[in-house]
């Protein structure tokens, strides 16, 4: 007698698509089997947004949404005209029981603040389809026969399957399990993989002062990045200083283009603390400061409108040392330094962090090797590929997951015959 376990789908990777693949094939009553190497389900997952869960964004239409995938959106359209955000959050709060909130930048978080809430709201619903999911299970290969992949070895047994759905992520973050194991089976079947790098990625320099001021967080600043003496980006908003340099949505939102900087030649960041006001305006604001403080230390008026920890850095830089006295004998000249100083405070960019401390990282599987009406393998036509496997770029703040619930979706339709 043939006992061999035929499943209707086999799903790689219990991370953020994994988990939602399975929710979706389970609600379509396909027989399911999720395998997952570590011993828990959506260990990145319960890492996201700081523990508590960037779900999604919530821009206005589709459109809007996908200008932030300027690479890669017209292989998008397809999948998100079949499962938008508004799907999404409609599923996370009507099917799944998780009330949602949005914040600041449209950003959408659970409303317990909490991204374990995200995974048990899965989890809970896997047990109630009966689903099967297999804990410490490695998948090591992908057995295939024409253009179909037709099992997976996974902790010595094979398991078969009409249809599978790699959803084992990119190559962040690999403590969370995402250790490229996926590029490699991709490779062995003929596909194309662009090499990943790092992306979303705090940014180092060896510049003491700037370590000296890690956990101080500056609002409403603006940072440019200058090559060769031209300023190549801009930005304004907040950044935060760390023990290796400079971190925050805003900086983590740059790094993809700072990086491609940094392979031509040298970035100096230059920060403009006051970058609503003109040079002679923050000259001025400063005069004013000085009567209005004429016997105090500079040191001591300098912290009515500058943070302390940067007061004590800059006021250690070689060219202003000498200024920390009475503001009523500090010099005009000296002033004007000051004033220069405090908008343009510059230290060179020397890297990235690496891959373990990236939110994603680019690369992955080509797309015109992915058929996006159901996110199948051109190869392979029973094998659907799904979040982080994707060669495509996007900023933090929500896209990344929403890419991951709508491939997944898309992937989880019932295509069996
Ligand atoms: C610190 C951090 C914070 C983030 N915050 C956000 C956020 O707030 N919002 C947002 O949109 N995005 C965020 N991201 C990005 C987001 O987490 C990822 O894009 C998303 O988790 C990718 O999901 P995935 O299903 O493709 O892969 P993963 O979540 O990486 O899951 C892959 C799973 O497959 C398993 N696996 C791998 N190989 C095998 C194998 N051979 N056999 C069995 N199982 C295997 C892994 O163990 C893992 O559990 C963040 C990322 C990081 C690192």
């Amino acid at each position: 007698m043939n006992n061999k376990k035929i499943y209707d789908v086999i799903i790689i990777g219990g991370g953020a698509s994994g988990l939602f693949s399975a929710c979706i094939c389970s609600d379509n009553n396909q027989k399911v089997l999720l395998i997952e190497k570590n011993n828990i389900l959506g260990k990145k997952l319960a890492l996201t947004g700081g523990g508590r869960c960037n779900i999604t964004n919530k821009k206005s239409d589709t459109q809007t949404f996908l200008e932030k995938f300027p690479e890669s959106k017209k292989f998008l359209f397809s999948p998100f005209s079949k499962f938008s955000v508004d799907d999404t959050m409609n599923y996370f709060e009507n099917t799944l029981n998780l009330p949602l909130k949005t914040e600041a930048n449209d950003r959408v978080f659970p409303k317990s603040n909490k991204a374990t809430d995200v995974i048990d709201a899965m989890i809970s619903h896997l047990k109630y389809n009966n689903t099967s999911i297999f804990l410490n299970a490695k998948v090591t290969k992908l057995l295939t026969s024409k253009d179909k992949v037709t099992s997976v070895t996974c902790n010595n047994s094979t398991y078969f399957a009409k249809k599978f759905i790699l959803s084992t992520g990119g190559l962040a973050a690999p403590k969370t399990g995402s250790t490229g194991d996926g590029f490699k089976f991709l490779k062995i079947l003929g596909h194309t993989i662009i090499k990943p790098n790092p992306n979303l990625i705090p940014l180092k320099t060896n510049t003491k002062w700037v370590h000296a001021m890690s956990g101080t967080t500056l609002d409403n600043i603006k940072i440019s990045f200058i090559q060769k003496n031209k300023v190549k980006i801009q930005r304004i908003g907040k950044i935060l200083f760390t023990h290796f340099g400079i971190s925050g949505p805003m900086i983590i939102n740059t790094s993809f283009e700072v990086k491609k900087l940094l392979d031509k030649s040298n970035v100096t960041a230059s920060i403009d603390l006051f970058p609503d006001m003109e040079q002679h305006l923050l000259d001025k604001k400063i005069i004013e400061l000085f009567q209005k403080n004429n016997n105090k230390l500079l040191s001591n008026v300098l912290l009515e409108i500058i943070p302390k920890s940067l007061v004590t850095q800059i006021l250690n830089f070689d060219i202003l040392k000498s200024l920390n006295k009475i503001t009523n004998s500090i010099t005009k000249d000296e002033r004007k330094i000051l004033v220069t100083t405090i908008k343009h405070l510059e230290f060179p960019i020397t890297g990235i962090l690496g891959l373990d401390k990236a939110i994603i990282a680019d690369g992955g599987i080509k797309l015109e090797e992915v058929n996006f009406k159901d996110m199948s393998s051109k190869l392979y036509t029973n094998l659907h590929l799904t979040g982080d496997l994707l060669s495509i770029n996007r900023p933090s703040g929500g896209y990344s997951l929403q890419l991951c619930w709508t491939t997944a979706f898309v992937a989880s339709q019932n295509t069996l015959q």
